[in-house]
């Protein structure tokens, strides 16, 4: 009874406080649900808190897990920003109506159309490649040419893949059936599979390990991968190739995908929500949030970390990055049926 009375005293005398301290918070906080890890977007939201005085607060998660609290949590949702990786996922939370579009001339300068939703639900804030890894010890760059060779006999149990279950390759998939149609998709994914050195692989370092050691000479994976694994191991036989730079038409480019964000409509802050997606897109939070992982601005002329810039040039792919969205359910089927596991 004395136990249940004190509670009782305490929680009369700690309410207040709390109600006070979220109202606070909402205020002048704004609240970030991240895919992204901290290590990626804390130095830059601390930088724009010292630049504007906004603070940020943030949650990291999977994205799957941080579209469904934000399904489940509707208009209640305390978050003013969802940021996350992959077009697909940037597509799949504006499809679930959770984005308010934004117009904002500084984002319509700053990032080219393809990388960002063409209703302003979303806007890529740096760039990925998914391009082809080769054993330069192994293969004559020469050789190489377009994603769709990969299939061709003469890189018989030599290919490395990563499984068709994680997003990066059902996104690239998807690009491909807008690209390429469903029906030659299909085929020359078949010739991927049948070309596998090894069953396929739960990462994309792995990948490039393999490659290293010689277990198979070429692979597909994010660039960026490559990048943290020749930071530690500087004598690396793995190299990049860009594909597709000879190619015609919508054909032409590397694969690329972005991570992102978007104001989500259970915002209170809208105008600083719309204030830090601006600030990300500017020159000095470029320069930072490229190089932290080994990625491409979607600003140009943004210097390039060191290890990147040697990789050269390339041209991308510029078909709007909704489209890895609005094809994947139709690229999972097909990685299916070319036996693409
Ligand atoms: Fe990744």
């Amino acid at each position: 009874m004395i136990y249940k009375l004190l509670i009782f005293i305490l929680s009369l005398t700690l309410l207040p406080a709390c109600t006070q301290k979220n109202n606070e918070v909402k205020d002048d906080t704004l609240f970030v649900y991240s895919a992204r890890k901290e290590h990626l977007i804390k130095p830059l939201f601390e930088k724009f808190t010292s630049q504007t005085g906004i603070q940020v607060k943030y949650v990291t998660d999977k994205a799957g897990a941080l579209l469904q609290k934000l399904k489940a949590e509707d208009e209640n949702s305390p978050a003013d920003i969802l940021m996350t990786v992959d077009a697909g996922n940037l597509w799949k939370a504006a499809d679930s109506q959770l984005f308010e579009a934004a117009n904002s001339r500084v984002l319509s300068k700053n990032i080219p159309p393809h990388l960002k939703d063409s209703n302003n639900l979303w806007f890529g804030l740096s760039v990925r490649s998914r391009t082809i890894i080769y054993n330069s010890e192994k293969v004559d760059a020469s050789n190489l040419s377009t994603y769709k060779d990969l299939g061709s006999p003469k890189w018989k149990k030599r290919l490395c893949l990563r499984t068709a279950k994680k997003v990066y390759n059902q996104s690239m998939v998807a690009m491909f059936i807008e690209q390429y149609g469903i029906a030659e998709t299909e085929e020359f994914l078949k010739s991927w599979v049948s070309n596998l050195a090894a069953p396929v692989f739960s990462s994309d370092t792995a990948i490039i390990e393999a490659i290293d050691a010689g277990q198979c000479d070429v692979g597909i994976v994010n660039s960026y991968y490559l990048g943290r694994y020749i930071k530690k191991n500087s004598a690396s036989k793995v190299k990049v190739f860009w594909p597709n730079q000879k190619s015609s038409a919508n054909k032409l480019g590397v694969h690329v995908n972005i991570s992102g964000a978007g104001i989500l409509k259970s915002s209170k802050n809208k105008k600083k929500a719309l204030a830090l997606l601006e600030w990300l897109s500017s020159k000095e939070a470029q320069t930072q949030y490229a190089q932290l992982n080994y990625e491409y601005p979607v600003l140009s002329g943004v210097p390039l970390d060191a290890i990147v810039s040697n990789w050269g040039e390339f041209k991308q792919n510029t078909l709007n990055m909704s489209l890895a969205g609005k094809n994947q359910g139709q690229a999972i089927k097909l990685m299916d049926r070319a036996g693409y596991k």
